[in-house]
């Protein structure tokens, strides 16, 4: 602080660009969470903490409520919570099963709402895919419609970043809005920017993502939309916990506030990002995803014909997330093994998830990422395989 008082926040901002720029190549972090932050976002974070019932941190949480509505595609306020992406996880269970909560799982993330579920007492069902496949809405009607009023409540996953699968979540709410009462939550923790999210139109109650994916923060936020129908549920549900009370959120947010005090510096680097992301556009946003997602399962074709080896993406085409892909490996080479080869070159990419670190490595293709860049660890990767 004595550093900022003699030079003033332009100075040390200098200081720092200019030791990041020497110091940190760009471009090179391909984690499917967290994923690589823009240094400009570091440098709103300079900016002075105030209070958060203050004008100043107010007046920022009401300006970037209209950014964040948009990226939800909402006319509902965006929660924003101090925690990570699995806090809002556990408000969609602990708010929202009244009666039992029927868990879609596809991967690791998916099905650690089922695991929520379980930790919080709540009644729950799984309904699962094999690693690699998508959720099906045919399977989702049978099951709902075996035992009408049986749930209250579905859970599922758009992005399932353990998988590289895509699931298709307008038809999945299409079916669960069939059944009267039922409410439908999703994680669109590693898809929100990434991929179209549309939260009214499709019928969504519940929405929440963090902000160390797609979006390209530091971690520490997460952001969440609840339908009316929703907070309806939240009120006649009586141990919703305290933390992650929706009902609290709901009100504060009505002030332009959080219930508690919330990481007030990450909100200001929010702002900022979002003006980033609604510059470029949503759609154009979506575009590029998409385009780094094909070019990865193009490289990947290509990898397996000149190698004569089975290199494989996990997800089949048309369920495929714009966000991460999964690379199932050939035997002898193994997800860890990668890891290190790219890491040898300055670059980071991740080995699989859970059961499928040993037998595949995962490219996070999201947040800021370009083409380019993407072109260039495809190019380190051809070396290294
Ligand atoms: C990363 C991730 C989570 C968990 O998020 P945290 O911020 O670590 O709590 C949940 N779901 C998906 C799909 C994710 O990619």
């Amino acid at each position: 602080m004595r550093l900022v008082n003699r030079i003033g926040l332009d100075g040390l901002s200098a200081i720092t660009s200019r030791a990041m720029n020497d110091r940190i190549p760009f471009g090179r972090f391909f984690l499917p969470g967290p994923t690589e932050v823009p240094f400009d976002l570091f440098e709103a974070m300079l900016r002075p903490v105030a209070g958060h019932r203050s004008a100043e941190v107010t007046k920022v949480v009401a300006g970037l409520q209209v950014d964040a509505s948009r990226l939800f595609r909402t006319d509902r306020p965006v929660f924003l919570s101090t925690s990570s992406a699995t806090g809002m996880m556990e408000a969609a269970i602990t708010n929202l099963t009244h009666k039992r909560v029927l868990c879609l799982s596809c991967g690791s993330f998916s099905h650690r709402f089922f695991d929520i579920a379980q930790a919080t007492g709540r009644a729950a069902d799984l309904m699962e895919a094999d690693w690699g496949d998508p959720n099906l809405p045919e399977t989702l009607r049978e099951r709902l419609a075996a035992d009408p009023g049986r749930y209250d409540l579905v859970t599922v996953v758009h992005s399932e970043s353990s998988t590289g699968v895509l699931n298709p979540i307008m038809d999945l709410a299409a079916v669960v809005n069939e059944f009267e009462d039922v409410l439908i939550a999703v994680d669109t923790v590693s898809s929100l920017s990434g991929a179209r999210v549309l939260t009214d139109e499709w019928g969504l109650d519940f929405v929440l993502a963090g902000s160390q994916k797609a979006l390209a923060l530091p971690p520490g936020l997460a952001l969440a939309v609840a339908s009316e129908r929703a907070l309806e549920r939240a009120s006649e549900v009586e141990n919703r916990g305290f933390y992650f009370d929706l009902l609290k959120f709901e009100k504060n947010i009505e002030k332009s506030q959080t219930p508690n005090t919330p990481a007030v510096s990450l909100l200001f680097a929010l702002e900022r990002q979002l003006t980033r992301i609604m510059a470029e556009g949503l759609e154009a946003r979506c575009v590029r995803h998409e385009e780094m997602a094909q070019r990865t399962c193009a490289w990947v074709d290509e990898v397996s014909a000149r190698t004569g080896k089975p290199y494989r993406v996990l997800a089949p085409e048309g369920y495929r997330s714009p966000c991460v892909t999964v690379i199932m490996l050939p035997d002898g080479l193994s997800g860890p093994e990668v890891v290190a080869r790219v890491k040898s070159h300055g670059y980071t990419v991740a080995a699989g998830y859970g059961r499928l670190k040993e037998s595949s490595f995962r490219i996070g293709h999201m947040g800021e990422h370009t083409i380019d860049e993407l072109e260039a660890l495809l190019a380190i990767l051809d070396e290294v395989l």
